[in-house]
């Protein structure tokens, strides 16, 4: 076992937060993210849930504290709570987070819970049922919403992404998802479309930027205040509508990179990890464990990995990620 526990690239930046996707396979199709005609890889492709767990060992050994798993969407993949458990009872786990569509949360809700599952990001880009069809190609928004509600009784902590996408819900869509922070105590978060592979060209004549969103905003709700002085929380600039028990998140990884503070590393279903979301190098990892090779072995691998992480994408040089779409990788 390697006694470091922390892990830093050769910029300084600590990274201590893995994303892990469970599978690339979703129940919905969303318009930004996947062609509606995607193919899946085979399962025996994927990691499996003992390497899943070997390796969410090998990387809390290393200083690994913040989980979080996604997707494709995590809730389809089977025992996703045996999984969650695991997790949780590794030693150095100090965070387990899930982001999902939330079609399955009615149900998966207690489970996660009492499986440890602290907190749930659910992805939902408009209230309004038609538009949420329009945009999920096959999406019932009513599922959704009612594993929200499930969520909320479980006791899991909830934050919602919506990414927005120039007219499907640019308009009055983003306005009523802000509404939602008045009543409740949830951060709403509003992610800017990012290109990947043969999506790219939809993705990148639909964004919206930040400024036009908090313009949109508070026009129809007033003011924004910045929160903790512009510093991020995760990703995301923070605001409060005047008045609001929960708060506004931007996501602007386009217009404005946070590629400074970042913290990640990702695992993609086929075990490669990734250690920028936006370029396309990766380390085979699931073949260095199947190959029998020691642990240190692997974590040497890993460390060095991590050292060469990417300082940034360079989506304004459009060079962008050819290889996968964003659900092959985990959001
Ligand atoms: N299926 C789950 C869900 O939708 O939450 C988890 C996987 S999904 C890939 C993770 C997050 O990535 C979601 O919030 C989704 O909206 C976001 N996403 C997907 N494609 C994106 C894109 N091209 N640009 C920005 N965010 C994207
Ligand atoms: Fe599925 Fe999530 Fe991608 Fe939508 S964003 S298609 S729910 S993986």
């Amino acid at each position: 076992m390697i006694a470091s526990t922390n892990v830093t690239d050769r910029y300084g930046r600590r990274i201590d937060y893995l994303r892990i996707s469970l599978t690339d396979m979703c129940n919905l199709r969303c318009v930004y993210c996947m062609p509606e005609d995607m193919r899946f890889r085979p399962s025996e492709d994927l990691l499996q849930d003992d390497e899943v767990l070997h390796l969410v060992r090998l990387f809390a050994e290393m200083g690994f504290r913040k989980f979080r798993l996604t997707g494709g969407e995590p809730l389809i993949r089977e025992n996703v709570t045996g999984i969650v458990e695991g997790i949780v009872r590794t030693p150095g786990v100090e965070a387990v987070a899930l982001t999902t569509n939330g079609v399955l949360l009615k149900h998966l809700s207690r489970p996660l819970q009492k499986a440890g599952l602290q907190r749930v990001n659910v992805s939902i880009d408009t209230l309004d049922p038609l538009r949420f069809r329009k945009m999920t190609r096959w999406g019932n928004l009513e599922d959704v919403l009612a594993g929200l509600d499930a969520a909320r009784q479980a006791g899991l902590g909830i934050k919602i992404n919506a990414v927005v996408v120039r007219n499907y819900n640019d308009r009055a869509d983003v306005v009523d998802l802000a509404r939602l922070t008045i009543e409740n105590p949830w951060q709403v978060r509003f992610i800017e479309v990012m290109p990947f592979g043969s999506v790219a060209d939809f993705q990148r004549s639909h964004i919206v930027s930040e400024s036009e969103l908090r313009q949109t905003i508070s026009e129809a709700l007033g003011p924004l205040t910045l929160l903790d002085d512009g510093r991020l929380d995760g990703e995301a600039c923070m605001y409060r509508i005047e008045g609001a028990k929960g708060s506004l998140g931007f996501i602007s990884s386009v217009t404005k990179p946070f590629c400074a503070a970042c913290n990640r590393a990702r695992l993609t279903p086929d075990g490669k990890l990734r250690l920028c979301l936006l370029k396309d190098r990766e380390l085979d990892v699931l073949s260095l464990l199947r190959t029998g090779v020691s642990d240190r072995t692997i974590q040497a691998s890993i460390s060095e990995a991590i050292w060469h992480k990417p300082w940034g994408h360079e989506l304004a040089r459009d060079d962008f990620p050819r290889h996968r779409v964003m659900s092959e990788i985990g959001g």
